[in-house]
């Protein structure tokens, strides 16, 4: 993986910044930086700006493992596309498979409450996010005792649902469920762009980078010898050179 802010990189965001091009993000740690409690991210005032403005330019999408109403709250516009859930939440034309994760994961709650019925006592808290369910396990006084109560119920769990680990929670969704990779891809066809340039952190968004698909730039926040995506970017501090690159590649084209 080579950096982004290099000629050889500079020349392939201007060969995928096209006048049919998907600029898709996802939220904590690309967007937002990082901090310890999830609730409390904050998006830095001037990546929101230029957001906006590539949003009012071209095609903007924002992929997250958030529900949708909750990344609302923190982006403070709306983009073109918003995709909750890991890909799961959002799609365009992919309403009526919503509705069937829904009723999967009202399944599993039901099930996780008799699974595991001392959740708070063992500091673990579930989130509902509708076409997920997250087992939070941060607070925890023994993590890794949580976490293996947390592995042990989800693999009882039927029908067996996809599992997707994060930062202290492990998530767990609808085997047919789209991933980000696949949420790229079908915002590309409905959108009609040729292109897609990804900035993603986390392992959900190796989802994307490792498609394989010529068409979709993958750029990582953060050097990680084992990513899929081609470039990476020295930190989430460098989200707004980006945006700020792509804004005037398209004022340029
Ligand atoms: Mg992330």
């Amino acid at each position: 993986m080579m950096y982004l802010f290099t000629p050889v990189g500079l020349a392939a965001l201007h060969t995928f910044a096209t006048g049919s091009t998907l600029y898709a993000f996802d939220l904590d740690g690309t967007l937002a930086p990082i901090v310890a409690d999830p609730a409390g991210i904050v998006i830095p005032d001037e990546v929101r700006r230029c957001l906006i403005q590539l949003n009012s330019m071209a095609p903007v999408a924002v992929i997250t493992g958030r529900s949708r109403a909750d990344a609302l709250n923190h982006l403070g516009f709306t983009p073109h596309c918003l995709v909750g859930n890991h890909g799961a939440e959002g799609l365009p034309g992919e309403d009526a498979a919503d509705h069937d994760f829904i009723r999967l994961c009202q399944g599993w709650k039901e099930q996780l409450k008799l699974l595991l019925p001392d959740m708070p006592a063992r500091g673990i808290s579930l989130e509902d996010k509708g076409e997920t369910i997250a087992l939070h396990y941060r607070h925890a006084p023994d993590m890794p005792t949580a976490r293996g109560s947390i592995l042990a119920a989800i693999a009882r769990l039927t029908p067996a649902p996809r599992m997707v680990s994060g930062i202290f929670v492990e998530n767990i969704a609808p085997q047919h469920a789209p991933h980000k990779g696949a949420a790229v891809e079908i915002l590309m066809g409905y959108l009609g762009c040729h292109r897609a340039i990804f900035v993603g952190d986390d392992v959900t968004d190796e989802d994307v980078f490792s498609l394989g698909n010529p068409a979709v730039l993958g750029i990582r926040v953060e050097k990680d010898e084992g990513s899929g995506a081609g470039y990476y970017l020295q930190g989430q501090h460098e989200m707004v050179k980006l945006l700020r690159e792509m804004i005037a590649l398209h004022e340029w084209k």
